[in-house]
């Protein structure tokens, strides 16, 4: 489609610019009337391939080569919408992408350019603000500061434990040591999660302003990003990124003339769930086998190569150029005070919406699958939703009022994890939801610990016996007795939170597994 438009365009001999400078122009002062270019993801995963007009903001969906010539002819020439390519429901056409309820309903920080900027771009991220947060505390902020900033905002770490960043941080920088590490985790495993792709994929200057702030707090002069194999495009936009940034005297020695240096790698994971564990990912990076190590020595005191090691997620990260830039009290004012922030949430199933959101934390559970989601595919019954992938837990109806933040979920016996959510309607058989999840987690048990290695492969026996009909009178129990054991006695969070899926089923559909087990269904 884009190279459909530039050949449509060079037939009209309309002038067009596939990278633009800072101020919007060639370079010369001269600016084309159009400009096209590639962006990140838009969210809206269940419209695409998606369009964006610029500055009307009209939102194309579903857009097809054939789709190429009327869109020329309508909008670019005649500068009307096209409305036959703009999301309609319910017999109403949404010509903006602000006016269409998927987008309405969400706050969108940390995905805020995903769409709109050219990813490979650093002049479009200077263009938009990029790389002054950096700036401000290079230049006008102490460490402490930084880090006061960071604490005051409250920001808690998205990988799913929501540990406060700014504690980590303030741990890394009180430790002696001269080398310290800043370590980014984009080993996203969770089924169905896709958040921190999009992040790297579409706004990856972002997450490295991020780190780089974290370097500067913390004295770290070198820092890592861990990031799946299976994410070539976020590979390599990360590449182009830290090579411009580079290229622009941000990364490397003395930057910007300053005593401050900072070198950052990349370390391509081999699609271990458990490496997105700190521990275990660490010691993939310092190229030993991913295994979980016995805390403490904990990561801010013996992390990477035994050195002090901050390590967040990618979201988290991405979160604080726009803490540093707006303030900790803005900051604080977007969602509830235990959690502030927004969440990004993948999501998928059996929804009319799939796709990437990012709310206010608190927001309700009702409002995230009925506003942004748009309700049930076909209008089906909500049953319910599988949140924080395998580590996590079901919520169900009675769930829907419950606001989406780290403590209300804990409390709920669920956690937010690193953001997936995979909603599941009437038909769906929460026995073999279980079962599912049950698999995955045993084939990534990294077979350390015993609890872990051996309890997922005897659950998973049972499950699958219990989904085959051949269940028996005392299963349940021995499931739930098993997931009591694992999860008091396993090493690392992945056996910790095994169960979960299963203790959370049992706990909200117990006559499900009861119907396989005796009416052997
Ligand atoms: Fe490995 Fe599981 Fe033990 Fe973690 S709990 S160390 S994944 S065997």
């Amino acid at each position: 489609i884009f190279d459909r438009l530039i050949a449509l365009l060079e037939e009209r001999n309309i002038p067009c610019s596939v990278e633009l400078q800072e101020d919007g122009c060639n370079g010369d002062g001269s600016a084309d009337p159009v400009g096209v270019k590639k962006s990140g993801c838009h969210g809206f995963c269940e419209m695409g391939p998606l369009l964006l007009i610029e500055p009307q903001g009209y939102l194309y969906t579903k857009v097809s080569l054939d789709d190429c010539e009327e869109i020329i002819e309508k909008t670019i020439v005649g500068g009307e919408c096209c409305e036959r390519l703009a999301y309609q429901k319910d017999g109403k056409i949404y010509a903006r992408q602000e006016e269409i309820p998927f987008y309405e309903k969400q706050t969108r920080l940390v995905l805020e350019h995903c769409g709109h900027i050219d990813a490979t771009s650093i002049k479009e991220y200077f263009a938009i603000g990029g790389y002054e947060a950096f700036e401000k505390a290079l230049f006008d902020m102490s460490g402490e500061e930084i880090i006061q900033e960071i604490t005051d905002s409250n920001l808690r770490g998205r990988g799913g434990g929501g540990f406060p960043a700014g504690r980590k941080w303030t741990q890394v920088r009180s430790q002696k040591t001269e080398q310290k590490y800043i370590v980014c985790n984009g080993d996203e495993g969770d089924p169905g999660a896709f958040m921190d792709r999009s992040i790297m994929e579409g706004d990856p200057h972002r997450m490295i302003e991020g780190m780089m702030i974290a370097a500067l707090a913390c004295g770290a002069s070198e820092g890592y990003i861990y990031v799946r194999a299976e994410y070539p495009l976020a590979v390599s936009r990360l590449e182009t990124a830290i090579r411009q940034a580079t290229e622009y005297g941000l990364l490397g020695d003395r930057i910007l003339g300053t005593e401050f240096s900072f070198i950052l790698h990349i370390c391509r994971g081999a699609g271990a769930f458990v490496c997105g564990e700190g521990s275990a990912l660490t010691a993939s990076i310092e190229g030993k086998r991913g295994m979980p190590r016995v805390k403490p020595p904990r990561t801010v005191e013996q992390g990477l190569f035994d050195k002090p090691t901050v390590l967040n997620n990618v979201e988290t990260f991405a979160n604080v150029p726009l803490i540093i830039s707006q303030g900790a009290e803005w900051y604080r004012g977007i969602g509830p005070e235990n959690s502030p922030g927004t969440k990004a949430f993948a999501m998928t199933g059996n929804i009319e919406n799939t796709g990437l959101i990012e709310v206010p934390m608190g927001t309700t559970l009702k409002e995230v699958i009925f506003d942004v989601g748009g309700g049930m595919r076909g209008g089906d019954q909500f049953k319910a939703v599988q949140i924080g992938g395998p580590s996590g837990g079901c919520l169900t109806t009675d769930h829907l009022d419950l606001p989406l933040d780290f403590d209300s979920l804990k409390k709920a016996g669920a956690m937010i994890g690193s953001g997936g959510l995979v909603v599941l309607d009437s038909s769906t058989c929460m026995v073999e939801i279980a079962r599912y999840f049950m698999n995955f987690t045993q084939n990534e048990s990294c077979g350390k610990c015993v609890p872990c290695r051996e309890g997922t492969k005897r659950m998973l026996a049972i499950l699958e016996n219990i989904v085959e009909g051949k269940g028996e009178e005392g299963d349940i129990e021995l499931l739930l007795e098993l997931a009591d054991t694992i999860s008091q006695t396993a090493l690392c969070g992945l056996g910790k939170t095994a169960a979960l899926p299963v203790i959370s089923t049992i706990k909200n559909f117990r006559e499900e597994y009861e119907a396989h087990i005796y009416e052997k269904r």
